[in-house]
C-alpha cells in the first residue's frame, strides 16, 4: 500500500513533468511562428493588395509621428519608425547606415524639423518618388522654435489632415481612396474627442501656473490655459542646450519650495542630477508633477492616445 502511494506520486510527478515540457514545447513553436510573422510583416497579404494596391511606404523618423501615420493611413500605408521609444535622447541620435537606407527608400518621410531629426533630412535627396514632409517647415515654424511640435493639438489636427490628402494623393485606386476616408474618419473623432477634452479640463486649468523642466511639453500646457513661470534664465538655458548657472538653479528651486507654480512637468527622458534636483524640490514642496517625454511610450497605441492620457494625468 505504501509502495503503491510512492509510486503513483512518482507517476503524478512525471506527469506533471510530460505536461510542462509540451506546454515549453508549444511556446517554443508557436515563439517561433510570431518571430517568423514579425519577420514577414512587410508582406502584404492577397486582400490588402486587392483594396489598397502596393500600400504605400512611409518612414518617421520619431514614433509620435510614425504611430499617427500609421492610424491616418490604415492597412494601405507600411509605417517603419527609426526612434521607436523613450530610451534614448532623440536630440543627439546618430543615425545607422541602415536608418539611412530605410529612410531613402520611402515613399514618403515624415520628419519633425526644427533641427530635432536634422539627421534624417540632411542626408537624403527627395523628389517626387521620395517625398519629405516636413512637419515644422510646412507649419511655417522657424529654426529656434519649440521643436516638440506633436503637443500642440492643432499641428496634431494638422498632421492629420496633411497625411490623409498625401495618402489619397498617390493613388489612383477608388478601393484605396476609400479605405484612407475610413481610417481618417475614425481618427478624427478620436482627434475632436481629445480637442474637446482639453477645451473642457482647461477650465481647470486656466491661468494655473506651471514650470518645466525641458521645454518639451510646454505646448500643451499653453493649449489648456496655463502660464509658464520658468525662470527665464533657466528657460534659456535648456532651450540653448546651455550651462545653467547655480544661482539659476536656485530660483527654479525657491519657486518650487514656495508653490508658485501648481505643476512640475517633467522630462523623463532627458534628465541630469540637476533635474533630479528639481524634481525632488517640486515632490517635497508637493507641487504636482506631470511625468512627460520625447517620444510615444510603447504602452499607447498613438499618439492621440497617448496625449489624452496626459490630460487626464493633469486634471486627475
Ligand atoms: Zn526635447
Amino acid at each position: 500500500m505504501e509502495n503503491n502511494q510512492v509510486s503513483s506520486k512518482v507517476s503524478s510527478k512525471k506527469i506533471v513533468a510530460i505536461v510542462l515540457a509540451a506546454i515549453l514545447v508549444v511556446g517554443i513553436i508557436v515563439g517561433v511562428f510570431i518571430g517568423i510573422n514579425a519577420h514577414q510583416k512587410n508582406v502584404v497579404s492577397e486582400e490588402v493588395k486587392k483594396t489598397c494596391g502596393e500600400p504605400i511606404k512611409v518612414v518617421a523618423t520619431v514614433n509620435q509621428w510614425g504611430s499617427l501615420a500609421k492610424s491616418v493611413g490604415g492597412d494601405c500605408v507600411q509605417v517603419d519608425t527609426i526612434i521607436s521609444g523613450t530610451g534614448i535622447d532623440p536630440h543627439d541620435y546618430e543615425p545607422t547606415a541602415d536608418d539611412i537606407s530605410r529612410i531613402s527608400n520611402a515613399d514618403i518621410i515624415i520628419a519633425n524639423g526644427l533641427d530635432y531629426d536634422d539627421w534624417a533630412t540632411k542626408s537624403i535627396t527627395t523628389d517626387q518618388n521620395h517625398y519629405l514632409f516636413d512637419i515644422g517647415d510646412t507649419l511655417g515654424k522657424k529654426a529656434g522654435d519649440n521643436p516638440h511640435l506633436w503637443y500642440d493639438p492643432n499641428n496634431l489636427q494638422y498632421v492629420i489632415e496633411t497625411l490623409h490628402d498625401l495618402y489619397k494623393n498617390r493613388t489612383d485606386l477608388d478601393s484605396a481612396k476609400k479605405a484612407f476616408d475610413e481610417s481618417y474618419k475614425a481618427v478624427s473623432s478620436r482627434m475632436t474627442d481629445l480637442t474637446n477634452k482639453i477645451w473642457q479640463d482647461s477650465s481647470n486649468t486656466n491661468g494655473k501656473n506651471y514650470a518645466a523642466s525641458e521645454t518639451v511639453a510646454n505646448y500643451l500646457a499653453e493649449a489648456m490655459g496655463m502660464e509658464n513661470k520658468t525662470p527665464e534664465n533657466y528657460k534659456n538655458a535648456a532651450e540653448n542646450g546651455s550651462e545653467t548657472s547655480p544661482q539659476d538653479l536656485n530660483t527654479f528651486l525657491s519657486i518650487l519650495k514656495n508653490k508658485e507654480v501648481d505643476f512640475l512637468f517633467y522630462n523623463t527622458q532627458e534628465t541630469t542630477s540637476m533635474t533630479d534636483q528639481i524634481k525632488t524640490t517640486a515632490e517635497d514642496a508637493g507641487v504636482k508633477i506631470i511625468d512627460v517625454t520625447e517620444q510615444k511610450p510603447d504602452n499607447f497605441t498613438d499618439t492621440i492616445d497617448w496625449i489624452s492620457s496626459i490630460v487626464d494625468n493633469i486634471i486627475a
